[in-house]
């Protein structure tokens, strides 16, 4: 696709970059068709000049940083943009403009409709619960990363399993590093890649709660999987107590968890994507437990012995966790995925949409992502509730979330 002539005079849309969020792990710019995308020491930005608004960099994004828009007269240039700590707001002058165009007619502009599309395939704009405690994000990146020390190592799937999923502790001594529950960290492994250029950044959610691992401890836990042929994943499976590992961020401005005690929450997920929600529950285990709000989890693994946390997990009591397990590939048994126990289980996913208070949280494969939107689909039909108004204005309010890779 060739870049669009823009009339500069009339408002129109500019893509940029999110500097408080962006994880400058590089991907939009290696992803990007017509080298649009550019970055220095500070920030990545998007040339406005370049751009041809083909969205290939949408995708790819881990943080979703990269699909912020502005309705611009005059765009801002690289210049600015590497200058920015934060994405400047709507100037009032292009919102008068676009409101006299009519909602309807923007809505025309061919920018607003490649938009449109690609907020769609990321399953749409996420913002952070109302209750939820303000992140702390960007505090340590490539050229400056926090340094910290492995103080555990932990196979959490079974010695006869196929998956080598672990939980790995990193202290951070006396450095400053806070998290929330739901905020990821980036890790940069050592060494370079086949080019001589220095790895990627990976990023992992965080699966302790804000006050560490051990309560009071500056700490914080991962579950990671060893993957084969895995640069980031090798490395970290292989560390041992007392190696030091630099780490970026923290990242995440939206998938956090309501602090409201009276909040529902559902959560759904696969594999290591069950990490950020060890961290939901001790939040509330240790801090919460008379919360009169409820926690549910689907958790889908091939076999128990592949679910990590399978036996810490058990002993959680239902009070505070109601769990439904998904199991794929146990002999003897049919294949179920965690959509098939939502709607195995439809009449208490129904109650919780019921109500107001209710946040619904995804994390794990990419793939879950449409069979677990089918399946909320089905449930809603049968209890008389419309799932695609109900999923919008649960967006809009902040209790709708999804991560997946
Ligand atoms: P996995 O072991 O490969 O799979 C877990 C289960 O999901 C298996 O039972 C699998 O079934 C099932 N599954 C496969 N396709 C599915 C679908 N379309 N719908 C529902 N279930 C499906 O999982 P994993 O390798 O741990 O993957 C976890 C994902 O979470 C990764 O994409 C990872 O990037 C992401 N994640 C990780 C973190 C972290 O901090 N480590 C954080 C957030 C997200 P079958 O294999 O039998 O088909």
């Amino acid at each position: 696709m060739n870049a669009p002539v823009l009339n500069t005079t009339a408002p129109h849309k500019q893509h940029l970059i999110d500097p408080e969020i962006c994880i400058r792990c590089n991907t939009c710019e290696e992803t990007c068709p017509v080298d649009a995308v550019t970055h220095d020491d500070n920030n990545y930005v998007v040339d406005p000049d370049k751009c041809n608004f083909c969205l290939d960099c949408i995708a790819p994004c881990p943080t979703g940083s990269i699909d912020n828009w502005r309705m611009v007269g005059k765009p801002y240039t690289v210049a600015e943009q590497f200058s920015w700590n934060e994405l400047p707001v709507q100037e009032q002058i292009e919102l008068n403009a676009a409101a006299e165009k009519g909602d309807g007619e923007a809505e025309d502009d061919e920018a607003a409709r490649l938009i449109a599309q690609a907020h769609q395939g990321a399953g749409g704009k996420s913002i952070a619960p109302a209750s939820a405690s303000k992140p702390k994000i960007n505090l340590y990146n490539r050229s400056k990363p926090a340094l910290a020390t492995v103080t555990g190592n932990l196979r959490l799937t079974a010695a006869e399993a196929d998956n080598d999923v672990r939980h790995i502790i990193l202290d951070f001594g006396a450095q400053v590093f806070p998290v929330l529950e739901g905020q990821s960290i980036g890790i940069v492994a050592p060494g370079t890649d086949k080019d001589g250029k220095p790895h990627n950044i990976r990023l992992y959610s965080v699966a302790s709660p804000r006050e560490g691992e051990k309560t009071g401890a500056n700490n914080l836990s991962l579950t990671v999987k060893r993957e084969p042929n895995g640069v980031c994943s090798n490395y970290l499976c292989g560390l041992k107590k007392g190696d030091q590992v630099q780490v970026t961020g923290p990242f995440g401005a939206t998938f956090l968890m309501p602090d409201d005690p009276s909040a529902n929450i559902i959560m759904i997920c696969t594999g290591t994507g069950s990490a950020p929600f060890r961290g939901f529950t001790e939040r509330r285990r240790r801090n919460m437990k008379d919360a009169p709000g409820r926690m549910m989890l689907y958790f889908g693994a091939r076999r128990p012995e592949e679910l990590p946390y399978f036996g810490p997990l058990q002993k959680v009591p239902d009070g505070l966790l109601r769990k439904h397990f998904a199991y794929s590939r146990v002999a003897g048994e049919p294949k179920t995925y965690v959509q098939d126990r939502m709607r195995q289980t439809a009449d208490e996913v129904a109650v919780f949409l019921k109500n107001d208070r209710t946040h619904v949280y995804l994390c794990g494969l990419k793939g879950m992502e449409s069979g677990v939107d089918e399946a909320f689909a089905d449930i809603c039909r049968g209890a008389g509730i419309d799932w695609s108004g109900l999923r919008t204005q649960m967006r809009a309010q902040g209790r709708y979330h999804v991560e997946t890779y």
